[in-house]
């Protein structure tokens, strides 16, 4: 047969052993009807606590098209995609979630896509059943507040769940931040993106591994990762408060001229000591947000480390920290 692409599956697990099997087993269904590509999994157990990783092994001591890569501890999901990419060697890569929230069904509309000339191809959740109210709403207001601030665009909805060409791999590769925001790095490198609407599908077992707080600093990351927009918002306050208070001045000084010396109102200096206080606060706490990626990337620590895995470690791609990674997995 000619021509037949080499597909990497993606699949970041962390504590899924009540899933991965099902998981397996159902996407390999889907694969089985497609002709064509040559698939292969590559889990990355992200530290998990349960017995993931031995799940993975046995998948891949009956499956020679299963390989695993397995973090010294939790580094989160954005690290595991970004070892498995690192690792990747197909034409085309996806990536998914192992908790079957991401169908494996629409893998053949994908790939198709891909087919057709669009880069990637990803899926776009319409429906957020089985989400709690607070959080869609807190979500749509992080899109809002994104698209608003941020240079790049994220689509309402998006998941990390796609399927990409090599040359948008080795883009995403090519950002080596150590703090990822994923969403934010797709959209950023650019290429033609085919979205795909699916209804939301509740985990089958298993819980998220969100809590409102980790959504909470995702999200903050998300926008000051991309932007610096936030910090002319500060210094356009500045400016702002600076002419209100011009104004109020020249005001008061031609007042004081006209009908003496007036005596000065407790509430107006209490109201103005407190609004300026929580301005200051508020800007020092957007500035240490820079502040704090600065430090994090300038310290330049690997994404993940790496224990255990059965490929090759000579094959991966990539150039920061190689070295530390190969003699972790020697
Ligand atoms: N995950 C991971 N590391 C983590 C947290 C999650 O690799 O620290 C994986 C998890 O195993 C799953 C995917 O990321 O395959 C999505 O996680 P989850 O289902 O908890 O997130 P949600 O679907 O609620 O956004
Ligand atoms: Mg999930």
């Amino acid at each position: 047969m000619l021509n037949i692409k080499k597909v990497d599956i993606i699949v970041p697990c962390y504590n899924e052993e009540d899933v991965l099997e099902l998981f397996y087993n159902e996407t390999q269904k889907v694969l089985n009807t497609i002709d064509g590509y040559d698939f292969r999994f590559i889990f990355v157990d992200d530290g998990s606590k349960d017995q993931t990783l031995s799940i993975m092994k046995a998948l891949a001591s009956k499956s020679d098209n299963v390989k695993y890569l397995s973090f010294s501890r939790n580094f989160g999901k954005e690290s595991a995609m970004y070892a498995g990419l690192k690792f990747s060697s197909g034409d085309l890569v996806a990536i998914l979630d192992a908790d079957l929230q991401h169908p494996p069904s629409m893998i053949p509309t994908m790939l198709n896509e891909l087919e057709n000339g669009y880069d990637s191809c990803a899926a776009r959740r319409i429906s957020r059943t089985g989400e709690s109210r607070v959080r869609s709403v807190f979500s749509r207001l992080f899109y809002k507040l994104n698209n608003k601030l941020s240079d790049v665009e994220l689509v309402s909805g998006a998941v990390d769940f796609r399927i990409m060409t090599r040359q948008v791999v080795d883009a995403v590769l090519g950002l080596c931040e150590v703090q990822r925001f994923s969403k934010g790095i797709f959209s950023w490198i650019g290429f033609e993106t085919k979205w795909l609407p699916y209804e939301n599908i509740e985990r089958p077992v298993g819980v998220t591994k969100w809590s409102f707080n980790s959504l909470v600093k995702y999200a903050i990351h998300g926008i000051t990762a991309f932007s610096t927009a936030p910090l002319r918002l500060v210094t356009g306050m500045g400016f702002l408060i600076s002419a209100f208070a011009f104004v109020y001045i020249i005001i008061t000084l031609i007042k004081t001229f006209i009908t003496g010396i007036d005596v000065p109102g407790y509430v107006t200096t209490l109201s103005a000591v407190l609004f300026m206080g929580g301005i200051v606060v508020i800007s020092i706490g957007i500035l240490g947000e820079y502040i704090g990626h600065i430090f994090m990337e300038s310290k330049n620590r690997p994404i993940y480390i790496l224990k255990q895995t059965n490929l090759n470690p000579q094959n991966f791609r990539g150039t920061d920290n190689e070295q530390t990674e190969r003699k972790n997995i020697q």
